[in-house]
């Protein structure tokens, strides 16, 4: 690109950056519609985060803590954390965005996966950093593939463990030797969006990766089992000296009051996070076992979504699905962009969205 004197210009770079396109919301025409597309619960938030939420209505004139202090300690209590080890962001976004500004230079290359969540790309990017995508295995990531990535310039890594859009995960003794196999100055970033939803023995989120390696991290979010989306949480553990580097750079008051408040109400409030974790594992199972019947192959999944794959027939494809499941009120994500043209990715809804769902894509499958 030219130097132009005549107006200003963002850094080399950006402009090359796709911006993130949010799932869709809207089926023009249809009365009802059930919005599938961004890993919403259908259960809502916890009654007590909402009550917390309104109380905080009452002192909007008053800035919030900048520690976030008492988010930080119903986090560390739920988990048994220390508290100097946990940052809290305006969604995960902000925290994955902090750690690229914070270590990644031009120059510098960070590892994301084939079909990774695209913040990563979008971050490391805005950072001025190369990154440098590694091949999938039928939508598994394998660690054999990512080290075999890394070179000097090398200095992060992201594994969404659950991945998205894909619901696959990488079990802890592999995860643990992705660490052991990487530099020391390589930050390991585990975004545990899911975790509380998966059910498997041979599943960590990351905390204890965190405990033991300086070079480990794990992004938490409020968006997915505590149904807080809208009001942008997420929360990172991590090693002291980078926490230090993060709180330099971040905004001041990055988490507003409400958000705060109903944060650590809804962390505290557990059984109703493990009833919409029960209500999901019950309909992951339905859906997939139904939509298999049905002919279509569907990843198998340990979080609130299913990535269905499409026949590679005219008028059985991904995009076809989409115009039907949307003329019906059902709204999937489409995963183009991610690298998947022929798969929808659904969230496990409510039993009526759910069922729905189900219903007409048994209408759509059976069509001549
Ligand atoms: C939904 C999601 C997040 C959460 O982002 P927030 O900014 O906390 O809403 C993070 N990572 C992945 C892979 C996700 O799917």
């Amino acid at each position: 690109m030219s130097t132009d004197l005549q107006s200003p210009s963002p850094r080399p770079g950006i402009l090359d950056i796709a911006a993130y396109v949010p799932g869709k919301e809207h089926a023009p025409g249809v009365a009802k519609v059930y919005k599938l597309s961004s890993n919403e619960t259908p259960m809502g938030a916890s009654p007590r985060a909402i009550e917390a939420f309104q109380k905080a209505a009452g002192k909007l004139e008053i800035y919030p803590d900048g520690q976030a202090l008492e988010l930080r300690e119903a986090i560390a209590s739920v988990y048994g954390l220390n508290i100097a080890n946990l940052m809290c962001g305006n969604g995960s976004d902000e925290l994955l965005g902090l750690l690229c500004h914070v270590y990644l230079a031009p120059g510098d290359e960070a590892i994301i996966t084939e079909h990774g969540f695209l913040v990563y790309k979008i971050q490391i990017m805005g950072a001025g950093a190369t990154p440098v995508t590694v091949k999938e295995d039928d939508c598994q990531v394998t660690v054999d593939a990512i080290l075999a990535a890394v070179t000097p310039k090398t200095k992060m890594v992201f594994l969404a463990n659950p991945g998205n859009p894909t619901g696959t995960y990488v079990p802890v003794d592999e995860v643990r030797r992705l660490q052991a196999g990487l530099p020391k100055n390589v930050i390991l970033v585990l975004d545990a969006a899911y975790a509380e939803y998966v059910r498997r023995n041979d599943y960590e989120a990351g905390l204890e990766l965190v405990s033991s390696n300086p070079n480990v991290v794990m992004t938490r979010t409020f968006s997915k089992i505590h149904g807080l989306a809208a009001l942008r949480i997420g929360w990172m553990y991590a090693p002291l000296a980078i926490i230090d580097a993060l709180n330099r750079v971040r905004g001041p008051f990055n988490m507003n009051a409400p958000a705060i408040a109903a944060g650590a109400a809804a962390i505290r409030d557990q059984s109703f996070a493990a009833a919409a974790a029960e209500h999901n594992l019950l309909w992951l199972g339905k859906v997939t076992g139904a939509l298999t019947s049905l002919g279509l192959r569907v990843t198998p999944s340990v979080t609130n979504f299913v990535l269905i794959h499409f026949p590679d027939v005219d008028g059985k494809r991904a995009p076809e699905a989409d115009e039907f499941l949307t003329s019906r009120g059902f709204i999937l994500r489409a995963v183009r962009g991610y690298g998947l043209p022929n798969a929808l990715r659904m969230t496990i809804g409510s039993v009526e969205a759910n069922e729905g769902v189900i219903a007409a894509l048994t209408e759509f499958m059976g069509q001549p």
